[in-house]
């Protein structure tokens, strides 16, 4: 896809997540005649993080927090599904990987760098090979494998001790998506034990692993207190101002020098911008890899490159970042396409102002804690607003439609515990 001379511009845009496919569905709704728009991304579709945990849990089919990315960006736009694999910002061309095939580039007039993030994993010894995230579509089908294989193998082992360390999964971090797994896991797991005579929900155990001396820091003490209270009632264990200094296959050791004695271990603490844009030769980035921006998400020193959503450090008006969600991603895209325009028509650019509208987090058993627009809620209430607002925020009906089926036969029939069997360790 070289550029020829005289021929239409085009806009490439990297990453086709909450940041990149809401840039890119702005800019095909334009109708422009003498602009090409091309989104390039791993994957052909739009996951849909808020309800991925409900994926995880079996509460969704996990296809159904998927948004296919060739009906969301209609006719005008062109996807490509490859990985990106070098940037070229000199010569305005990025490189593309599809499996082993020769690799292919692609030149752009303006660029929008959207990849995301990765989880951050802090170099404790044994993390890395001993612990799992919640990332991805497969992360979340493999923890409901992952939980019915654990009570499998629980009901056929006769040693309480040994039975209880199996079903025992340590959560790190307690922000929205630990809280969110550990709540939801939990009421899994106890729902799921009833299918297998041999354990007793008693031996199920979620133990959460805070380093802040409060759960869920993003939102009021007052909300995270009535979260952290139910949660304790349920059984859960929360565990403040400690961290883990070592991670084995069968245990792990908190910062106090405890050893607790688990099979599944969970790392939910922060995040870290796309190693896709660490080594692009010219881009610039702060001490923490993230890519430098002005307030119209325009990187600094470019004319035609922009960036967004989870690796863009994009200036509030306080000039701190704005937080990595899918909420501000999904309004920097279109703000960016936006600017993209008027940069090509010599026109002023606009600043991304944008004030968060809330927090949420549902915390299992039909349970939720929530600020919306300055009001608090929690429980039922703050629950039924979880989902209301990710099902209307749910970019198609038919994926509304399917995941209100989803919700509506999972209260009619219990789950069935079988495993999908996408990777089995
Ligand atoms: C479990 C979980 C729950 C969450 N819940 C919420 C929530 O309730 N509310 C909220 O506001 N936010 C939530 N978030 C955060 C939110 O999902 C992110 O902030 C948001 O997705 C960021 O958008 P983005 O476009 O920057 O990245 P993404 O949405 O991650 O998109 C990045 C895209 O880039 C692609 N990509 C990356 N590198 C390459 C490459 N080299 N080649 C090709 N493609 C590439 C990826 O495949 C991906 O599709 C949650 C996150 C997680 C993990």
């Amino acid at each position: 896809m070289a550029q020829l001379a005289g021929v239409k511009k085009r806009i490439v845009v990297i990453g086709g997540g909450f940041g990149g496919a809401y840039a890119a569905q702005f800019l095909a709704k334009q109708n422009l005649k003498d602009t090409e728009i091309v989104l390039i991304d791993r994957q052909n579709f739009l996951l849909f993080y808020p309800l991925l945990i409900e994926a995880g849990v079996g509460q969704l089919e996990p296809r159904h927090v998927t948004v296919p990315i060739r009906s969301f960006l209609g006719k005008r736009a062109q996807f490509l599904m490859a990985e990106v694999q070098h940037i070229d910002l000199s010569r305005q061309q990025v490189t593309l990987q599809v499996d082993s095939l020769p690799s292919r580039t692609v030149h752009y007039d303006h660029l929008i760098l959207a990849p995301g993030s990765v989880t951050r994993f802090p170099a404790i010894p044994g993390l890395a090979d001993h612990s799992s995230q919640l990332k991805s579509l497969q992360d979340s089908i493999e923890f409901r494998d992952r939980g019915i294989q654990l009570l499998e193998k629980a009901n056929t082992i006769e040693d309480r001790d040994d039975r209880a360390a199996l079903l025992r999964i340590v959560i790190v971090g307690s922000n929205f998506s630990g809280i969110e797994l550990a709540g939801e896991y939990q009421e899994f797991l106890e729902s799921q034990a009833r299918n297998y005579p041999n354990i007793d929900p008693e031996d199920i155990q979620v133990v959460v692993i805070e380093y802040a001396d409060r759960i869920l820091p993003a939102i009021d003490a007052d909300l995270a207190d009535f979260a952290r209270k139910r949660l304790e009632r349920r059984g859960l264990v929360i565990r403040t101002q400690c961290s883990l200094t070592d991670v084995q296959a069968d245990n792990v050791t908190l910062t106090t020098g405890e050893v607790i004695r688990t099979h599944t271990t969970v790392w939910c603490a922060g995040i870290a911008p796309s190693p896709l844009i660490q080594h692009v030769p010219g881009l610039p980035l702060n001490d923490r890899g993230y890519i430098l921006c002005d307030p119209t998400t325009r990187v600094r020193g470019f004319e035609n490159v922009w960036a967004v959503g989870d690796s863009a450090f994009i200036p509030d008006k306080h000039g701190h970042p704005y937080v990595a969600t899918a909420q501000n991603a999904s309004r920097q895209g279109p703000v960016a396409a936006r600017n993209v325009l008027h940069s090509m028509r010599n026109e002023p650019l606009v600043p991304f102002r944008f004030e968060s509208l809330g927090s949420l987090a549902a915390i299992g058993c039909r349970t939720a804690v929530a600020r919306l627009m300055g009001i608090k809620l929690h429980g039922f209430p703050a629950w039924f607003m979880f989902r209301t607002i990710y099902l209307m925020k749910m970019p198609s009906w038919s994926r509304r439609v399917r995941i209100m089926m989803d919700w509506t036969l999972s209260l009619i029939f219990r789950q069935e515990p079988v495993q999908l069997g996408v990777r089995n360790r």
